[in-house]
């Protein structure tokens, strides 16, 4: 049913007015939650033999480029669900294999609860524990903040310290997959927010959840080393959608900069609307070509030994589009200010400089990784 040019088909289907629409009214983008599990669109990554696609990273981030030029972040969803089977297929015990239909076709939501209030940027200072009980089951305590979906997911990656972590810090995490089963022991909070307003947010705590071992998602005591794999993927992935967010901004401004006369001539006469504008023209492209390069490497396996790339490469790319939709709002003067598209993207664009990795942890990260410098984070 759904051929080869699926994108082009479902970006018909839902364009820029849709992604203005949910966010206007704060919802959940549930039609176009559903138009990609339908199309088993939520399974890319995922191996054939697992019932997946299988497409190469590269493929997958030239789809977020194409999705998030169209419907901007929106996109979001596309990347975290698609990166979340990924785990399950890389990771998962047979039951948690078991979860990938559902998965797949977005008949469940997976999402990750890692940050806690008072660890913040420090993520191994997380203080959500998981103790042993009986029948080699596990019991889990502790609260956890900023949880993008969190009453809404099906299924929750909660890390949790199973261990103290010894010589290194990095060392006693662990991920539990938890269910909504034990509704009783789990509180949600919904916390309001400035932009990303289709993206429900909450924190969370959990009293005492009895979790069996075959919801333990990757090594025990080692789910570090896991979860930093996925997070390079997902710096990457979230970079090809601020790229596709910061060229669906500069189209809106160039198209209004083409034809909005004032002083008797069109405004992208001047070259004080034409300078920022080529600016973010020439950032978007050098970002997507760092991207690109990157993408390869993923594909490749090179990019083990080259993990400062996504970091790099995000840096670069939020930077970009920040910049781009700023030139654009700037363009498109009083109409860019009043509620729309690029007003929209320019309040979800300002949280990506600050997470899931921020600016600043995005350069301590190569200035301790691959520059060598001193540094304390694992
Ligand atoms: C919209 C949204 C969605 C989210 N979704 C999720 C989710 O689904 N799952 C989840 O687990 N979490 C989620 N989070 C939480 C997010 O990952 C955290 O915000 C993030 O971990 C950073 O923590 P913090 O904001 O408390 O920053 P803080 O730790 O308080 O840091 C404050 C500032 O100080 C900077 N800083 C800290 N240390 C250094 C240093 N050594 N050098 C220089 N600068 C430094 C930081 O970069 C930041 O700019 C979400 C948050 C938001 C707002």
């Amino acid at each position: 049913m759904y051929g080869k040019d699926w994108l082009g088909e479902f970006t018909s289907e839902f364009d820029e007015d849709y992604y203005t629409d949910v966010s206007e009214k704060e919802e959940f983008p549930e039609k176009f939650w559903q138009s990609l599990g339908e199309r088993s669109k939520f399974g890319l990554l995922v191996s054939k033999k697992n019932g997946g696609s299988g497409i190469s990273f590269t493929e997958f981030v030239k789809n977020i480029l194409d999705m998030s030029s169209k419907v901007g972040t929106l996109t979001y969803y596309f990347v975290a669900q698609n990166l979340s089977a990924k785990l399950f297929d890389d990771y998962g015990t047979q039951k948690l294999k078991s979860f990938l239909p559902e998965v797949m076709t977005g008949k469940s939501k997976v999402n990750l609860a890692l940050a806690e209030e008072q660890s913040g940027a420090d993520a191994l200072s997380i203080r959500t524990r998981a103790t042993p009980a009986e029948n080699g089951d596990y019991e889990i305590s502790g609260e956890k903040y900023c949880v993008t979906n969190g009453k809404n997911a099906d299924y929750l990656m909660v890390a949790a310290r199973t261990s103290d972590s010894g010589e290194k810090k990095s060392h006693g995490l662990t991920v539990f997959v938890i269910t909504r089963k034990q509704p009783d022991r789990i509180k949600f909070k919904e916390l309001k927010k400035m932009g990303l307003n289709f993206l429900p947010l909450y924190s969370i705590s959990f009293d005492r959840i009895i979790i069996d071992r075959e919801s333990i998602l990757g090594e025990p005591d080692r789910a570090w080393s896991m979860l930093s794999k996925t997070f390079a993927a997902d710096r990457l992935a979230l970079s090809a959608m601020f790229i596709g967010m910061g060229n669906m901004a500069l189209s809106r401004a160039l198209d209004y900069a083409r034809k909005r006369v004032v002083f008797g001539r069109e405004i992208g006469a001047n070259q004080g609307i034409q300078f920022p504008l080529s600016k973010a023209y020439v950032e978007l492209s050098a970002s997507r070509a760092y991207l690109e390069h990157s993408a390869r490497m993923v594909d490749g396996g090179g990019i083990e030994s080259n993990r400062d790339l996504p970091m790099g490469v995000y840096y670069h790319a939020v930077r970009a589009s920040s910049s781009a939709i700023d030139a654009s709002l700037q363009t498109l003067g009083a109409s860019g200010y009043l509620s729309g598209m690029v007003e929209k993207l320019f309040r979800d664009i300002r949280y990506y400089r600050m997470g899931p990795i921020s600016e600043q942890l995005a350069l301590v990260s190569i200035a301790e990784k691959t520059l060598g410098l001193p540094g304390v984070r694992e």
